[in-house]
């Protein structure tokens, strides 16, 4: 293989952006159920925080599945960008990320998303689980000080409160919230973890990436809490007992 899929060359041609051949650099078991994967030959499908890239996995006898993941960093030097994986689970994505062999060759297409960092909000709340990780620190980054990030994260292990540096300056508040054994479309968890936390005064920005109920129930919250709805960026990342679709994303009916 030394060119794309077709199939991804007509997707990155119909949305404006780029498709290529990427190589697996590293795999490191970051947390008991999550993986960062460097893939070289990839910073110029980085985009911006926020921004994702699609992954073609073909697995044999299977049909090809496109899935998602989010940038955790890009770095134009080394021409690589990092990705978190969650690997709690069993799906395509999940056994790519643990054992697709270091030097392989990946088909990407990105980058991918339209949610991306408010430049102009006083206090930024990210909500969700480890699926979220790459994209809610990598948004945090790019938050000018002062300012501030609150994190309020569902975790199936307190093991996998993976934590990073901001830029001194920005006020950093983190809340892990252990599942203790509720599925992954039960919002309670994280709606505890919201109801602990008074909101900060003046304007703030919600990004809400999650499981499709979870994010709907956070959603509602925030705006019964008052939070105006152009100020909530959602995302459904995956929903229980269904496979994402073929355009990575869940289904949404
Ligand atoms: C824009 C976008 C960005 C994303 N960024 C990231 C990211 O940075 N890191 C990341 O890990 N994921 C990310 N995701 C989510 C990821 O694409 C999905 O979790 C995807 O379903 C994984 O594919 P799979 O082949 O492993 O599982 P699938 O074949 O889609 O699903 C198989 C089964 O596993 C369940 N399942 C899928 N994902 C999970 C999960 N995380 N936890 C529990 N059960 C699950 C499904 O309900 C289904 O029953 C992102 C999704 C989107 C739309």
């Amino acid at each position: 293989m030394n060119q794309p899929q077709p199939s991804s060359l007509a997707l990155a041609e119909r949305l404006g952006v780029t498709a290529a051949l990427v190589h697996i650099a590293q795999r490191t078991q970051i947390s008991p159920n999550v993986v960062e994967l460097v893939l070289s030959g990839a910073s110029a499908l980085g985009g911006e925080p926020g921004n994702d890239i699609m992954v073609l996995i073909s697995e044999v006898g299977e049909a090809p599945a496109r899935r998602r993941y989010s940038v955790r960093s890009c770095d134009p030097l080394t021409d690589t960008l990092r990705l978190w994986i969650s690997t709690g689970h069993d799906g395509p994505g999940s056994r790519w990320a643990q054992n697709a062999s270091l030097g392989s060759t990946v088909d990407v297409v990105g980058p991918r998303g339209k949610i991306t960092l408010d430049p102009l909000a006083d206090w930024y709340l990210f909500v969700g689980d480890t699926t979220g990780l790459a994209s809610f620190y990598r948004m945090a980054e790019s938050i000018e000080v002062p300012g501030q990030a609150i994190f309020i994260v569902e975790l199936d292990d307190m093991a996998d409160a993976l934590t990073t540096s901001f830029n001194p300056g920005l006020g950093v508040t983190g809340i892990f919230v252990e599942r203790q054994g509720r599925e992954h479309h039960d919002p309670s968890g994280l709606l505890r973890g919201l109801s602990a936390f008074d909101f900060p005064p003046h304007q703030g920005q919600a990004y809400v990436f999650a499981e499709f109920n979870v994010m709907k129930a956070v959603e509602m919250t925030l705006r019964d809490r008052g939070l105006p709805p152009e100020h909530i960026a959602t995302k459904a990342f995956y929903r229980t007992g269904r496979a994402n679709a073929a355009n990575g994303e869940p289904e949404r009916d």
